[in-house]
């Protein structure tokens, strides 16, 4: 079912988002090289803690998920793309971490996602996260009033095929409200002018995610963690998104703290 919220109901949700947003400004720039994944976990828990929210992974058991999430934060590192479990692993020059994080405040969830690399960057590592940070920024322009679902698919895929990438479609955006994943769900790749209306008070999750040669995922043996078929690495970019009358307005933007 699809839920749309009123204008009252989009500013109490604008909190938890900027709470989502100073979260992983912070766990971005405290993340170097020799930062254990679970000092990442530790820390966003803390921060949790200190905020009154609650977080939306701890519990999260899915049909697809082993068994419950059991961590906070979810830490995908190079070939890893997706619901990357934290484990005992301390990041090496040149590593290209996602960090994935979703959190429920006075009753709303915001969910947002941002890949960077630690140390050295390699160049097509930093062509591939700004390939999706594009995706990401061309879906929010398309997310109008009066539009459809398809349109924000279809803009994300034009940017990916535009750099020559394969795109999975069994993971996307979603709808976000009082629970972290509702419908509609939103394809990263799509036709314009097809799919569920884009009406004021619809807020979704935005995700676009791509690997560098490859379309197809493994499950790791830890049961939660998605990696490339082929080794090759993957970004992903991600905001929760409200469309009001007026346009798009990016609950999970980072730009009031300066940062991108
Ligand atoms: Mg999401």
């Amino acid at each position: 079912m699809i839920e749309l919220r009123t204008p009252a109901e989009i500013e109490q949700m604008r909190p938890v988002g900027r709470f989502v947003a100073e979260t992983l400004a912070t766990l971005r720039d405290d993340t170097k090289v020799g930062t254990n994944l679970l000092a990442i976990d530790r820390r966003a828990h803390e921060m949790i803690r200190k905020a009154g929210a609650e977080s939306c992974y701890i519990d999260y058991h899915p049909s697809f998920g082993a068994s419950p999430f059991g961590k906070v934060i979810c830490t995908s590192v190079n070939d890893a793309v997706l619901h990357g479990l934290p484990h005992d692993y301390a990041l090496r020059d040149g590593d290209l971490v996602t960090l994935d994080f979703a959190v429920s405040l006075n009753g709303w969830v915001a969910d947002s996602a941002v890949s960077f690399v630690v140390g050295t960057p390699r160049d097509e590592d930093l062509a591939l996260i700004d390939t999706t940070e594009r995706a990401l920024d061309a879906a929010i322009a398309a997310a109008q009033p009066g539009g459809k679902t398809g349109d924000i698919s279809a803009a994300i895929a034009a940017v990916a095929l535009g750099e020559g990438l394969k795109i999975n479609t069994d993971f996307g955006g979603h709808g976000v409200g009082r629970e972290m994943h509702g419908d509609p769900h939103i394809a990263n790749n799509g036709r314009a002018g097809r799919g569920y209306p884009l009406k004021p008070g619809l807020v979704v999750a935005i995700e676009p995610w791509f690997l560098q040669t490859t379309d197809e995922l493994i499950t790791d043996p830890d049961g939660w963690t998605l990696r490339s078929a082929d080794g090759s690495r993957g970004a992903h970019s991600e905001h929760t998104i409200a469309i009001t009358a007026d346009g798009p307005i990016v609950l999970t933007d980072r730009s009031f703290l300066g940062v991108k």
